[in-house]
């Protein structure tokens, strides 16, 4: 295979486009790989193709190695089945819909597991025919928010989805176990640098899940681990154990105190010190307050609920960390009039004592786990400008529950004991979790075990980014020149260029092109009469071929040029051990 500069369908840019905000972004649009035809939408002209190929070939390879097999289902899909999981609401303004001329409803698919359930109900009844995993490199849609970062976060991309199908758990746990291997094999062929981290399964449901995720300063998730790296969680997966019960048996009876101006829990604690000190000499400390976070809840069919969190003051509710405990709710702010339709809440001065009694509607009110039975806090009072002292959890005051919404900090202890934790970035790359019976329940594929009996079938559903991979390579592989591309992933093998207007160059540049493709291996020829030496060698770097080829004046002197695109070394090999010397270098590594 060979490609000519002067023909092929491109033309790079100079500038960076304006919308970039990421090196992979701007990059892989300056060096003609992709092109934005909307907002979040990208075509693949034929050097980024060739990269998006060479991804997919390795996820290929793996998926097959694992016995997966290959198939494709469409992109267009009739609602009745995600009605059916729930997954049509579920999604909210994630899916596209549309509807046909006769006024049914369709969406395009941002995963397949409905599909994937029922072809396997319609074809096979025994466990003879388990275990099973299926898979397709195929075309998602989700209408996200925040389209970002080129094909990092797109609105239309390619995803590779399985889906496996066993009779039982331990049957699960070898599939989820075999996706786990070929996801390390995927990953270290495509190059970056991941961790594995524990997950949350979002809307899939089900138990088992961990992300692969490329690291990288500028990626969208943040991740938590331990120094030695023995504990990695995605920050919506980290549990904090409940803290266990404490002796209240010396804490006064509650009391309420004027604070007034004290609507945060800055001056709180200021006013509390001087008003109200503590009888142990020590300062009142934000850790010390209850701080009461009240949010809506945005649920699927379309009614809102508040919620309230009970925190330590000290830390804030972490979102992420919030809707992941919600989901598939969505969560909003609690906006003045919210409050107008729940007197009894007092902006500011929020506590316990407020939630449960609504007239009819109750509060439901969830604690993080450091609030521990027994423990006494400084909290609002529900009335402007005053506070409750020494109320104690278990004694004075009951919740609903629990929940994981605090922020996680660097230096929280990590759950599992093994130290403390250091948060850092990363892209997610890949997802892989056990579904269990969830679609098999909502969409009834069951299977005749052994015995004769109908059993549901237990599923797992595994992800990789694939058009993602493309943005996140280009993301760890560059400098301020353009991209440089793994060897496994780069559009071509070689990066011939032809310098000047002296026919004897450009023929033998044509000559080795030829000698490499009868080997199998494939290049660029840079082959424009019109174009500077100049323009040619920036073309080649903001390319990012790994082996760069310079015929030009040496030729005379017998020489050509091999330049490696990545440690940037250069050498000169004679005119007659050039081929040899090109193919050594591109099967080296
Ligand atoms: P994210 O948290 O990044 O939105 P997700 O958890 O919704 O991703 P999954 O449903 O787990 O994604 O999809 C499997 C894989 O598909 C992800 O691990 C990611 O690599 C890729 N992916 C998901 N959304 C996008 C997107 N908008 N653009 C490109 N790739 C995506
Ligand atoms: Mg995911």
């Amino acid at each position: 295979m060979i490609l000519h500069m002067s023909s092929l369908f491109l033309r790079t840019l100079r500038e960076d486009p304006v919308d970039a905000d990421v090196p992979s972004h701007r990059l892989l649009v300056r060096a003609g790989f992709v092109r934005r035809t909307s907002p979040g939408i990208y075509a693949w002209l034929p050097l980024g193709l060739r990269v998006l190929r060479n991804v997919e070939r390795i996820v290929r390879e793996e998926m097959d190695r694992i016995g997966a097999q290959e198939l494709i289902f469409p992109a267009l899909l009739p609602r009745e089945p995600y009605e059916q999981t729930g997954r049509w609401s579920e999604y909210g303004d994630n899916v596209f819909r549309l509807k046909d001329r006769k006024g049914a409803d369709y969406l395009l698919g941002p995963t397949h597991e409905e599909m994937f359930t029922l072809a396997v109900k319609d074809m096979f009844s025994s466990y003879k025919d388990l275990p099973l995993a299926l898979y397709q490199i195929q075309t998602k849609y989700r209408d996200e928010v925040r389209p970002r970062a080129g094909v990092l976060r797109g609105r239309e991309f390619v995803m590779k989805d399985s889906y496996s199908f066993n009779v039982d758990a331990a049957g699960l746990d070898a599939a989820y176990q075999a996706h786990r291997d070929a996801y390390v094999r995927i990953f270290d062929r495509l190059g970056f640098d991941y961790v594995i981290v524990q997950a949350t399964s979002g809307a899939m449901g089900g138990s088992r899940s961990e992300e692969f995720l490329a690291t990288a300063e500028n990626g969208e998730d943040t991740y938590v681990r331990t120094v030695d790296g023995s504990y990695a969680a995605n920050v919506e997966a980290v549990t904090v154990p409940q803290a266990p019960p404490v002796d209240y048996a010396d804490i006064p009876a509650a009391h309420v105190e004027d604070t007034p101006d004290t609507p945060t829990i800055e001056t709180l604690v200021s006013v509390a010190n001087v008003r109200h000190p503590r009888a142990d000499g020590r300062q009142w400390t934000a850790a010390d307050t209850l701080k009461n976070v009240i949010v809506m809840l945005a649920l699927p069919d379309g009614t809102r609920e508040p919620l309230a969190i009970g925190l330590p003051g000290d830390r804030d509710v972490d979102l992420k960390r919030l809707e992941a405990q919600v989901a598939p709710a969505a969560v909003e702010a609690f906006e003045e009039k919210d409050f107008a339709a729940y007197p009894r809440l007092v902006k500011g001065y929020i506590g316990p004592g407020g939630l449960g009694e609504q007239g009819t509607s109750a509060i439901r009110y969830l604690l993080d786990p450091r609030v521990a039975v027994g423990s006494a806090w400084v909290t609002g009072a529900n009335e402007p400008g005053r506070h409750v002292f020494d109320l104690v959890y278990g004694r004075d005051f009951e919740a609903d529950g629990t929940i994981q919404a605090a922020e996680i900090r660097d230096g929280d202890d990590a759950p599992d004991g093994s130290g403390p934790l250091v948060a850092a970035r990363g892209i997610e790359m890949g997802h892989i979790f056990q579904l269990g019976t969830k679609y098999a329940e909502a969409l009834d594929l069951k299977v005749l075990d052994q015995h004769g009996k109908l059993v549901t079938v237990t599923m797992g559903s595994y992800g990789v980014g694939v058009s993602r991979a493309v943005g996140c390579v280009a993301e760890g592989n560059h400098d301020d020149a353009g991209l440089i591309w793994p060897r496994e992933l780069s559009p071509v093998d070689v990066h011939i260029v032809a310098t000047g207007k002296d026919e004897a160059v450009h023929a033998k540049a044509e000559q080795i092109a030829s000698a490499l493709d009868a080997q199998g291996i494939s290049s660029i020829v840079d082959d424009r009469w019109q174009a500077s030496p100049g323009v040619k060698f920036k073309d080649a770097e903001l390319i990012g071929v790994p082996t760069i080829v310079v015929v030009g004046k040496g030729l005379a002197a017998g020489v050509i040029e091999i330049k490696d695109r990545r440690s940037g070394e250069r050498r000169e090999v004679p005119v007659d051990q050039i081929v040899t010397a090109v193919v050594a270098e591109v099967r080296s590594v």
